[in-house]
């Protein structure tokens, strides 16, 4: 396959040379997404990213790779993301093959935003929790997704990691 690019945000590195630091992690990641994934996985990008303002001090983001988290080591089982600090200053972030069995795209971008708020905190912190909160709230406000005290409808996420 001809290595690739996502655009968008921070995301410079090739999907290849993403696969590759991936590896080198012990990670095992599709090295060959499909046609349908690329396009999802660049529209979740594209949607998170677009507003996005980096915390001063947080991580960048590498790139954005796929994984099948039933293939992984015992830390990336049930997981529907994964962000991994690579370097001093540096992240990357796998999206699972799990997080598409539900066909949702607001709950495809909340995974991805929550694995972004781990740009600036690795752990689930207070930190963490209110860098996530102004990330989903800027994230909600500017796809216009209304919390208007109806249900939102939520997939079933018992029992997953992020
Ligand atoms: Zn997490």
């Amino acid at each position: 396959m001809k290595d690739f690019k996502f655009k968008g945000g921070q995301v410079f590195l090739t999907y290849g040379e993403t696969c590759a630091i991936a590896e080198a992690c012990g990670i095992i990641p599709i090295e060959e997404p499909s046609e349908i994934r690329r396009k999802q996985i660049q529209g979740i990008i594209t949607r998170c990213m677009m507003h996005y303002v980096p915390a001063s001090g947080e991580s960048k983001l590498l790139g954005v790779y796929l994984y099948k988290d039933w293939e992984q080591m015992e830390a990336l089982r049930n997981t529907y993301g994964y962000a991994l600090e690579v370097t001093d200053d540096g992240c990357i972030i796998g999206l699972s093959e799990s997080l598409f069995d539900c066909d949702m795209q607001v709950h495809h971008d909340l995974v991805f935003l929550h694995e972004t708020a781990h740009l600036s905190e690795m752990n689930h912190g207070d930190d963490f929790q209110l860098r996530y909160n102004r990330l989903e709230f800027d994230y909600l406000y500017y796809n216009h997704v209304h919390m208007d005290g109806g249900k939102m409808p939520k997939p079933d996420r018992k029992g997953w990691k992020m």
